[in-house]
């Protein structure tokens, strides 16, 4: 544990040194980010650091808070407020000014779709704030223990106590909150091991974590169980659930529909099949992302943090 806390403090010290990285416009070169042994995560929270957070009304008082790490939902009603995934912890004053501007109900759950950083550091003050957290079992496990995510160099200490779910489900569980029976269900292994999809079935509005990312590349992350053809399952999966009605809110990205879970899904399927055909031919790594299998989606997809060069290299991994 001391390692890790150690490791914690260096990347702190490092994610401080490392502020003008985005005035400095390496945003747009996610690759070089990677070269340089400098871990998105870094800048991925400094974005959040000062990120404004945008605020939706989607249907039936659900909103979608935009800025800070993954995207978060909001039901808000005479119980108080629910929360689909918690920022970043840097984005509290900017996400606590966000959530009051929904009116003045209080904090009573926050569930976490994974154990991402990007989806549960603000965890610890939303839970000193009121509310009950709530998540896959092995989300939880994630969260007590140091993890490294190699593809995104970067070791993540144990989350502190007052950030670990205390209410955790195996495959499924509903909760009534709000006149909504909300429905969280698991996804067999696909981003992570532990992603779940949180539907609302009175407003239809699907959250489906970071299984979909409405017009970028998404991460997978092979440290913990994810994979390119679970993340293609659970992109089927969302399709077969969603109705040309349905909200579906992505863990990153626009508030999207059906279609472009279908559009999603397509892509994902289309660099696959390109990728596992080289790799079958014996090609290494370099060979097949100097083949460029992605180029002719690199424009609309490639915007984010994963640029059409990680993305093939996420998907010969798994193929
Ligand atoms: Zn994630």
């Amino acid at each position: 544990m001391n390692t890790s806390r150690e490791d914690f403090a260096m990347n702190r010290r490092r994610f401080i040194g490392s502020s003008g990285l985005l005035a400095a416009g390496l945003w747009l070169f996610p690759e070089d980010l990677f070269a340089q042994a400098q871990s998105p995560v870094i800048t991925i929270i400094n974005a959040a650091k000062t990120a404004k957070i945008q605020v939706t009304k989607l249907r039936g008082n659900i909103s979608m808070l935009e800025g800070s790490g993954g995207n978060v939902a909001v039901l808000n009603g005479p119980q108080g407020k629910l929360l689909v995934d918690a920022g970043i912890g840097v984005s509290k004053v900017n996400m606590a000014a966000a959530l009051k501007s929904l009116g003045p109900q209080p904090i009573k759950y926050l569930i976490n779709t994974h154990w991402h950083f990007d989806h549960t550091y603000g965890n610890e003050w939303l839970h000193r704030a009121g509310a009950t957290i709530v998540s896959h079992e092995t989300t939880l496990k994630h969260l007590h223990k140091t993890v490294r995510v190699e593809d995104w160099n970067y070791t993540f200490p144990p989350a502190p106590q007052a950030a670990w779910p205390t209410v955790v489900f195996k495959d499924e569980k509903v909760l009534h909150f709000n006149g909504e029976a909300i429905e969280m269900k698991l996804y067999p292994p696909a981003h992570t091991d532990c992603d779940i999809s949180v539907y609302f079935p009175k407003a239809d509005v699907l959250h489906v974590a970071d299984t979909f990312w409405n017009g970028y590349y998404p991460f997978i992350d092979y440290s913990t169980g994810g994979s390119i053809n679970g993340s293609i399952a659970a992109a089927e999966r969302n399709v077969a659930h969603a109705t040309a009605h349905t909200i579906v809110i992505p863990g990153h990205g626009p508030v999207g529909n059906r279609a472009q879970l279908v559009e999603f899904r397509d892509m994902l399927v289309a660099v696959r099949d390109k990728v596992a055909a080289s790799k079958k031919q014996g090609k290494s790594v370099a060979e097949v992302v100097a083949e460029k299998p992605t180029a002719s989606f690199d424009a609309k997809w490639g915007g984010f943090v994963i640029d059409g060069k990680t993305f093939t290299n996420l998907v010969y991994k798994g193929v």
